[in-house]
């Protein structure tokens, strides 16, 4: 019988990107926890830098800080360059980068009557370049790092790539066209290429965080004056039956049971990571 346990990632190279941020930081902790070899590429190489000191020292794993913008192939060909020198070649990619915007979200969440006189807090006030940001960050930002990234596992012909889809993406959320399309188009994706890849030893699999507080969505769940729940984050919590936010640590299972061969004949899915929102049909 295969072995159960994690074992196997042990001395791991990954890289992920947006590493730095606030789930991608629980992601690198749980990785480096169980002794992968980790770059995190971020285009905020500061902070990168600063996570990836802490979790080396809070776990003794080896963890590197390097710039990469996902947006950027040239950019990407560095960062893989310079993770090569110093940790090897790749063998496992989490496509963490991602987000939404103000610019891309509307004021409102179903047009009514009263909304006819003022288009600029509708869908019809979006900014293009608002739509083109968060569409190209959360979907190009993924294909571009994976053609970049996953060369070294095709040499080896084995490795694993881990996507970062959304609630949104099944059902579009109100107010965020452009980011529930561009998670749509990640959880597309990832079924596309897994095909594509299934016969070089390459697995594609990603995970659908439900919701959480950080700095992308807080001006949305949070009122401002009061710092409790807005309407929109207590409309969340009604609409999640275990009553709460997730925490950035409830993603770790889930991230490595995809990364490790214990998942070995799995390609192709989206795992929700949701507390059991998209489960629920609200009544
Ligand atoms: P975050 O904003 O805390 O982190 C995003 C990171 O990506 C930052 O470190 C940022 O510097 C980096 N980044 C931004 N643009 C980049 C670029 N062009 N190139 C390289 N790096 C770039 O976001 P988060 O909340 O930790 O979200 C991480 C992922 O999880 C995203 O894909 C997000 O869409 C997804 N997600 C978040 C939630 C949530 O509730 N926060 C829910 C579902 C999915």
């Amino acid at each position: 019988m295969k072995e159960l346990s994690f074992n196997d990632l042990k001395g791991k190279v990954c890289v992920i990107t947006g590493g730095a941020g606030v789930l991608g930081t629980s992601m690198v902790r749980a990785m480096a926890s169980v002794g992968m070899r980790i770059a995190i590429a971020d285009i905020n190489k500061e902070v990168a830098d600063k996570v990836a000191a802490e979790i080396s020292e809070e776990t003794g794993a080896e963890v590197i800080g390097v710039e990469a913008n996902v947006l950027d192939k040239e950019s990407l060909e560095k960062a893989k360059a310079e993770i090569n020198e110093k940790l090897g070649p790749i063998e496992v990619l989490v496509n963490g980068a991602g987000g939404n915007s103000p610019q891309a979200t509307t004021k409102v969440e179903q047009m009514e009557e009263k909304d006819l006189d003022n288009l600029a807090d509708t869908f019809y006030g979006l900014q293009m370049e608002g739509f083109d940001k968060v569409y190209s960050l959360n979907f190009k930002g993924t294909l571009l790092p994976t053609m970049v990234f996953t060369l070294d596992m095709l040499q080896n012909r084995k490795g694993v790539v881990l996507n970062i889809s959304s609630m949104n993406s099944y059902k579009p959320l109100t107010k965020i066209p452009a980011y529930s399309a561009a998670k749509a188009s990640v959880n597309n994706f990832t079924e596309w290429l897994s095909v594509h890849l299934a016969k070089v030893g390459i697995r594609v699999n990603a995970i659908a965080p439900g919701f959480f507080i950080t700095h992308q969505n807080r001006f949305l769940v949070l009122d401002e004056k009061t710092g409790g729940f807005s309407p929109r984050g207590q409309k969340i919590i009604n609409s999640t039956p275990m009553g709460k936010f997730g925490e950035p640590d409830d993603l770790s299972g889930a991230t490595l049971f995809l990364l490790s061969d214990v998942s070995s004949f799995i390609t192709g899915i989206v795992i929700p990571v949701d507390g059991g929102y998209s489960a629920y049909g609200g009544v």
